[in-house]
């Protein structure tokens, strides 16, 4: 599967259950949602359906890079300033990387990648 943002061919990363993938370019995340699930509430957190957000249909998202339909984006956040991107055909999530000007790591396990992913959703949480 191909990164939706720089179409470089993203690394699997597996896991117990299932597996995610990552850009080593932009640092993205793509994890499919019940693997997301998984591990929120491994964090104890509620699942996606429960944390909220809101839809805008504006923002111009990427392609999904399994079935090629346009992401929606999803803001949420201390002032909308957070959003991640979904794909409403397969459930896959899109996270972006981290800015510019922060290093993105080579590679990344799946204790890492699950970290940055509950850090996110903690933060996508508070309004
Ligand atoms: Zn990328
Ligand atoms: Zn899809």
């Amino acid at each position: 599967m191909d990164c939706p943002r720089c179409t470089v061919e993203m690394t699997e990363i597996p896991g117990d259950d299932g597996s995610m993938h990552r850009c080593s370019d932009c640092g993205g995340l793509w994890v499919d949602v019940a693997d997301l699930n998984r591990i929120l509430l491994h964090a104890n957190l509620p699942a996606l359906s429960g944390i909220g957000g809101f839809v805008n249909p504006d923002e111009m998202a990427g392609q999904c890079p399994a079935c090629h339909v346009e992401l929606v984006v999803v803001e949420g956040g201390e002032k909308r300033s957070l959003h991640y991107d979904t794909c409403e055909s397969c459930g896959g999530i899109w996270l972006e990387g981290p800015d510019d000007d922060v290093e993105v790591p080579e590679t990344m396990d799946w204790k890492g990648a699950a970290a940055d992913i509950v850090g996110f959703y903690k933060a996508f949480r508070k309004k």
